[in-house]
């Protein structure tokens, strides 16, 4: 994501680095840059006009001319004006006084929002909720089918105005408003304590829609409406936050499809033109890729400073601590990091969700992306399979595995022995590195010889 917006705006950088003082005429030529930067990421004008006028009206102050390292000081003061444009502070959702609290969901058809449904209610669920979803898209077909699959997938239960609707071809019949109502009044009674009402959206806006999702949010008063845009329609994104917004209102904004070769446009420009916070984001297809929407941690991905905090979260999220302890006892008790060892934690690596994704977080992963998207997933696929086909006792003791055996191990799990004999050297300098941190004392068991 923001992939060419990021290469600009740090290759602008650049020719600031090193600089002792900066000219006014240096100042208007990285100002020029930045903006142009922003119009071809698709940021809308008035929050291009807006950036500049502050990035400028700073880095002309005091706050450069005094700093030891005035290159330095302009990065740090884009930094801090993509984080106020991306809206400042990380709002978090609000809760009702008195359970259920009702978040409704509204955007054009595509948008992602029953995807979103799905993944926001397990991110609540996560975090000891008991959340329950309403299917009250009753216009696309399948949409109710849908959220329900959704539903399943999160653990979530789901109230659909058919149970059992889940023709391809037609969609459910029924009163979107009256299910809405329904939906809340069962999750009252069965003690949930959030409901996310999922509704319709039309390829374009319309005012039948607009209508629709009005009556609804009237009919149920909602605490939260959330405004669930795709990421990759550019230029369009302001005009439909604008419609929606004067159309429906909304209290928040989800990013969908992040992940994408999303420009950065919409980000960029929608808490400006609408005056609402970015709340949450989208970022894949799987029920994980997603995110609690930080201005601060975005900014610094654009910059390519890296998200190490989310790097963690999401490795917490998905780390299963059970492995996780007793790959720290063994480390205490010195015992030998063996292959299985070393599977198990190519594991919990994939199930963190791809790779690719993890590593860019990293500070500086900008500048290797080609390397990085040369990358694929599908290489620990690879490793898996090669450490399979060894016996138990190949993978207790690798020290045994001699050429015969990586001939069969390379037959076994169809790659070269090239690969066979690869995977041993990294292994073998994980395996030291392992007793080099054992020894010393501390540090984590990382990701020894990734590849
Ligand atoms: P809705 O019409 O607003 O409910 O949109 P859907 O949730 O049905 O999503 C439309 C399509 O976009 C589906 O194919 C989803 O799998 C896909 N999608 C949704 N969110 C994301 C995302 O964050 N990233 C990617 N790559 N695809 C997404």
């Amino acid at each position: 994501m923001f992939n060419s917006l990021t290469d600009r705006l740090t290759s602008t950088f650049r020719n600031l680095k090193g600089k002792g003082r900066l000219s006014e005429a240096d100042i208007d030529a990285t100002a020029r840059e930045i903006r142009r930067a922003l119009l071809d990421a698709d940021v809308a004008v008035p929050a291009v006009r807006d950036f500049i006028s502050h990035v400028k009206e700073r880095a002309l102050g005091a706050e450069v001319s005094e700093a030891l390292n005035p290159g330095q000081q302009v990065v740090k003061i884009v930094n801090s004006e993509l984080e106020r444009i991306l809206g400042g502070e990380t709002r978090r959702l609000t809760l009702a006084k008195t359970p259920p609290t009702v978040i409704m969901l509204v955007g054009l058809q595509g948008a992602g929002k029953t995807t979103l449904a799905g993944k926001l209610s397990k991110h609540l669920k996560d975090q000891g909720h008991t959340p329950m979803l309403v299917a009250a898209d009753l216009q696309r077909p399948n949409a109710v089918r849908q959220l329900e699959i959704n539903g399943e997938r999160a653990g979530v239960p789901v109230f659909a105005p058919h149970p059992g609707v889940s023709s391809e071809a037609e969609a459910p019949t029924g009163d979107p408003v009256q299910v809405s109502r329904d939906g809340i009044a069962e999750a009252t009674r069965k003690q949930h304590d959030i409901v996310i009402v999922d509704t319709a959206g039309r390829t374009g806006v319309d005012a039948e829609l607009m209508q629709q999702a009005s009556d609804i949010r009237a009919a149920i008063n909602p605490d939260e409406v959330l405004f669930v845009i795709d990421a990759m329609i550019g230029q369009d994104a302001v005009a439909t936050a604008q419609a929606f917004n004067e159309g429906v209102g909304f209290t928040g904004v989800v990013l969908s499809k992040l992940d994408g070769d999303a420009r950065g446009g919409a980000a960029l420009s929608v808490v400006n033109v609408t005056g609402k916070p970015i709340m949450f984001a989208s970022t894949g297809e799987q029920l994980n890729d997603f995110e609690v929407f930080h201005p601060d941690r975005m900014a610094s991905r654009i910059l390519d400073m890296g998200d190490v905090l989310s790097l963690i979260e999401q490795a917490e999220k998905s780390w299963d601590k059970d492995e996780a302890q007793k790959m720290a006892q063994k480390f205490v008790d010195q015992e030998d990091f063996t292959l299985d060892d070393f599977l198990n934690q190519m594991q919990q690596l994939k199930k963190m969700g791809s790779m690719k994704k993890m590593l860019m977080m990293m500070p500086g992963a900008a500048g290797m992306r080609q390397q990085l998207e040369q990358f694929d997933d599908s290489q620990i696929d690879r490793i898996e399979a090669i450490i399979r086909s060894m016996t138990p006792h190949e993978r207790n003791a690798p020290k045994i595995i001699n050429g015969s055996r990586r001939a069969r191990i390379a037959r076994g799990s169809g790659v070269h022995v090239s690969e066979v004999n690869g995977l041993l050297e990294r292994f073998g300098q994980a395996q030291k590195m392992m007793k080099k941190m054992a020894s010393g004392g501390g540090g984590m068991p990382g990701m020894p010889g990734m590849p």
